[in-house]
């Protein structure tokens, strides 16, 4: 039998926050607002009846808008009908690429620490994922591009590659990805880069679609999702695109395991993304404030978090608090501190250079944060 992953981490924590009553800044589940229109747009399109089936690759309206968002935004040219596949989430547009680009006996290159979908998704295509540790540099995370280098070997099929990064909070500079991408023409490999946080992105800082650098338009599949970008995770509707045949075989792939999904999100979501230039900059400020708000909590709780320069999370060494090991702290935080999180280790593929290390979720409406900080700054 071919098994993915027992219960995730995400099931665990989130099981155990709603055991506990604890505040939840484990699973990345956003309670923050979405655009009033989008969600109006959902209404309308339930209530005219458009409920059955879209085209297996998407509404030809989403697909549509996310071209023309792929070049508004990053200058990215893509035919809508052949290069764009609309998926149930970035989680479906990742497996369905990793089923169809590798093979049993195939290694497939990831950063360590990784999102936990990227080793579950190699494990069901029979693939082995080779993690590539992140360097900690400062207050930060950075490429170690010898460490990368030694892990390309003849095996290697797919690099995955995620920027904004989860749970790291770091962005790619342009620097380390033009690194990455020579690498990567050199061996002629394909990326699979996952941009669900492209619009959350802080302190003026600008996101790099991968896409973008010399000579990896033909050899990269860019994933994205309205999940994080309009606070809508329980849509499920993401997107990947590149290369016509690239994505050619990924919907051979995808077309199996849902067919298409959610019609009337489809629909509302290619109205929003025409606009997602002001709603983003609010997101982007509410993220920040909430982002500070826990950091100065933690700090005062005598943590020293790490710089989160995008996406939801903030990381923090809490040996300060008397653990060397993430998860024996966050297995006992509920009862401490009435607090959810998890710990990094949870990200890392047998490399555990940093067991100590414990991601914090931001993506929280600022009250549910003061909460949390009351509550850590009067247990530790
Ligand atoms: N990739 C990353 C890095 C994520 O953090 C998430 C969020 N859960 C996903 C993919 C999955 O996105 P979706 O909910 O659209 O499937
Ligand atoms: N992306 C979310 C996180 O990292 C979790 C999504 C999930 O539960 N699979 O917290």
């Amino acid at each position: 039998m071919r098994r993915a992953n027992e219960t995730s981490i995400f099931t665990e924590m989130t099981e155990l926050a709603h055991r506990t009553g604890a505040v939840n800044l484990g699973q990345g589940v956003p309670d923050l607002d979405s655009p009033p229109e989008l969600l109006a747009g959902v209404a309308e399109a339930v209530l005219a009846g458009r409920n059955q089936y879209p085209p297996a690759a998407g509404h030809p309206t989403l697909r549509a808008a996310v071209a023309d968002h792929q070049r508004r935004h990053w200058g990215i040219e893509l035919d809508p009908s052949t290069q764009v596949l609309v998926t149930t989430g970035a989680t479906e547009a990742l497996a369905s690429a990793v089923l169809a680009l590798t093979s049993p006996g195939d290694e497939i290159v990831a950063f360590d620490p990784c999102y936990d979908a990227y080793p579950a998704d190699a494990r069901l295509s029979g693939a082995t994922l080779v993690p590539v540790p992140l360097a900690v540099e400062g207050d930060g995370f950075a490429l170690d591009a010898d460490a990368l280098r030694a892990a390309l070997g003849p095996r290697t099929r797919l690099l995955i590659l995620n920027t904004p990064h989860n749970p790291t909070g770091k962005l790619f500079t342009r620097d380390e990805l033009a690194v990455i991408a020579e690498l990567c023409v050199e061996r002629e490999l394909t990326v699979l880069t996952d941009e669900v946080y492209e619009h959350l992105v802080y302190d003026g800082a600008r996101h790099v679609p991968i896409a973008t650098l010399p000579g990896m338009a033909e050899r990269t599949l860019t994933v994205s999702s309205a999940g994080k970008t309009f606070s809508v995770t329980g849509w499920k509707v993401g997107w990947i695109s590149g290369p016509a045949e690239l994505v050619a075989a990924v919907a051979s792939v995808k077309q199996w395991l849902t067919y298409a999904s959610g019609t009337p999100y489809q629909e509302a979501i290619a109205g929003a993304l025409g606009t997602v230039d002001t709603w983003a900059a609010q997101l982007r400020t509410t993220l920040t404030e909430g982002r500070d708000l826990l950091a100065a909590g933690l700090t005062e709780a005598g943590l020293t978090p790490l710089r989160a320069d995008a996406g939801y999370f903030l990381q923090a060494d809490v040996r300060p608090w008397g653990y060397t090991e993430g998860l024996a702290l966050c297995r006992r935080l509920p009862e401490l501190a009435g607090v959810v999180a998890i710990p990094t280790s949870a990200f890392q593929q047998g490399v555990d250079t940093m067991p100590w290390l414990v991601r914090f979720s931001f993506c929280r409406r600022h009250d549910a944060l003061r909460e949390a900080v009351t509550r850590v700054t009067a247990a530790f």
